[in-house]
């Protein structure tokens, strides 16, 4: 049993000093009043100081780990140049020891910006690499193998047998392994690229494993005409019809909906991932993140990496914000507190995890915040603070699963040199 400590503590109810969480294996088993906890239990260790902001660790609901090849490369594209131009030529070509170095690359940007918890799209192909780094490095992956069976390059493709045959086996492999940090979550790219041959095996491999389901839906117009192509309507009415939609299915970007696809997602109790730096860079739409959030919809925020360039989700949530603001001509429209939550409590709540809070019996996910970076000078307001002024470099230490993964800046579960020399080796890509 061990204390983490913290001079300002990000709690449900608001910003408290001096407070003790007690953790115990996996767990948060108590939390108060430093003095008081220190008289109650006897701690092992101690992390955390005076100038120490504790909170609930970040959940990236969506991002593709192997499109970190090929950031810096795909910036004022159209979402469609983006993928056929760069991602899927990367994905098509892409050998074993590179999506080995792309998971690494993406789980140690996410960690030292306070994330633990993540869902990794990965590609068609080398879904155990991402499995093993996120198991090396102590984080709770979310993580599924991509599966298309048309309107997408050939090599892409699989029969749905063979792509469900593979799907099933990775479950088998990895879900629930590493008291149940990995999690395996059935990832179809989106409607345009899947038959309901493969959509419905999906459903049956859901219904007899117990694991969530999650795909893009509605992120873009371009999308939302096609899907009318193909099935007559929106993917959202088509999953419907399906069965896809409910408590575990997670939609990502959900930016073209109309009023009563909204009310459906609410209804059926669909979660949705925000998306707003990729929805902003690929121009595709704002979502109605405020009236989903009104509605009672569970909603978390995702980088999308590589549609967006960084996985920190420091940018997420004050994209999040600005982004309803503007197009909302309301500055009331969404807030920090909004924010905030999404990224931590929406996140986990999206992915069914007992995280996302500082409170007693919940996971220990936990992220230090150093007080003393200059995104807290002066003190005014924390949470806003950190939504609008910190980033990655406010990041002191990271606990997942109650194990420390960074210490005072340093990462204790990766070599960071050696990934970041693998992936200058490895990654070099041109389109
Ligand atoms: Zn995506």
């Amino acid at each position: 049993m061990y204390e983490i400590f913290g001079g300002l503590a990000v709690m449900p109810e608001g910003i408290r000093k001096d407070i003790s969480l007690v953790v115990e294996k996996d767990r948060i088993i108590d939390i108060g009043p430093a003095e008081e906890m220190r008289k109650r239990y006897k701690f092992s260790d101690s992390i955390g100081s005076k100038d120490s902001i504790v909170c609930p660790a970040f959940v990236d609901t969506h991002m593709h780990s192997f499109q970190i090849a090929t950031r810096g490369l795909t910036s004022d594209k159209s979402l469609l140049d983006w993928l056929k131009r760069y991602i899927w030529r990367w994905e098509g070509s892409m050998s074993k020891e590179q999506a080995k170095a792309c998971a690494e690359l993406a789980y140690l940007e996410m960690l030292k910006s306070g994330v633990t918890t993540f869902v990794d799209y990965t590609s068609v192909r080398h879904t155990d690499e991402a499995f093993k780094a996120a198991k090396a490095f102590g984080m709770r992956g979310n993580i599924g193998k991509t599966l298309m069976d048309r309107a997408s390059p050939p090599e892409l493709q699989e029969s749905p047998d063979k792509a469900l045959r593979d799907t099933e086996s990775l479950i088998r492999k990895w879900h629930g392994e590493e008291n149940d940090r990995l999690r395996y979550n059935i990832t179809p790219r989106f409607g345009i690229t899947c038959t309901d041959g493969l959509l419905e095996g999906c459903k049956e491999l859901m219904g007899k494993y117990d694991v969530l389901f999650t795909t893009h839906a509605s992120e873009s117009s371009f999308e939302v005409d096609e899907d009318r192509k193909n099935y007559g309507e929106s993917s959202i009415r088509h999953f419907e019809k399906l069965g896809l939609l409910g408590k575990k299915t997670l939609l990502a970007h959900c930016v073209w909906l109309d009023d009563s696809e909204l009310k459906l997602l609410a209804k059926t109790k669909t979660r949705v991932a925000h998306c707003p730096g990729s929805n902003m860079m690929l121009a595709s739409g704002a979502a109605q993140t405020g009236r989903m959030l009104k509605e009672g919809v569970a909603v978390g925020l995702g980088s999308d990496m590589g549609a967006y360039y960084n996985l920190s989700m420091f940018d997420q949530m004050r994209l999040s914000v600005m982004l309803q603001k503007v197009t909302k001509l309301n500055p009331l429209a969404l807030d920090h507190r909004n924010a905030f939550n999404m990224a931590t409590k929406g996140g986990a709540d999206a992915l069914g995890i007992e995280s996302g809070t500082l409170e007693k019996g919940k996971k220990a996910d936990i992220v230090l915040l150093d007080a003393r970076n200059i995104a807290f000078s002066p003190e005014n307001d924390i949470i806003a603070q950190i939504v609008y002024c910190a980033g990655p470099g406010a990041v002191q230490s990271v606990v997942c699963d109650g194990k420390p993964l960074i210490m005072d800046g340093k990462v204790l579960v990766a070599n960071e040199e050696k990934i970041l020399e693998r992936a200058k080796g490895l990654l070099a890509f041109s389109a």
